[in-house]
Formats: C-alpha cells, structure tokens, sequence
C-alpha cells in the first residue's frame, strides 16, 4: 500500500532561535541594546536592522 506523501509545508519564519539562517561573519554587527543580541546588518543599515529587531522582539518600545 502506497502512503500518499504530505504536502510540503510552507516556509513559515518562527521565532527562533537562529533568526538570521544566514553566515553573518562576513557581515558588520550591531548589539541591541535592549536584550544584547547581536544583529547583523549592512553598511548603512544599523538603523533599519534595530527597528526591524524591536518590531519582532520588543515591541512595547515603539508602543505597540
Ligand atoms: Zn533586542
């Protein structure tokens, strides 16, 4: 009997541990200076990738 395979699920991002999947080495780093994390980011774009983080992980400072 054949088993009918499951459908691929849909990438879904999660909340997890490894938010950037990507190598970042090679990729300038910034610090949130709420939780500490480590972001990386382009040249240029500390502010965009800080706003971004606080709009997934701490979002009560953009009062939300
Ligand atoms: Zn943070």
């Amino acid at each position: 009997m054949e088993t009918t395979p499951a459908p691929a699920a849909p990438a879904r991002r999660r909340r997890s541990r490894a938010p950037f999947p990507v190598t970042v080495t090679q990729m300038p780093m910034a610090t949130c200076q709420v939780c500490g994390r480590a972001l990386a980011h382009r040249k240029g774009e500390v502010s965009a990738i800080l706003t971004a983080h606080y709009e997934r992980d701490h979002p009560e400072l953009l009062g939300r």
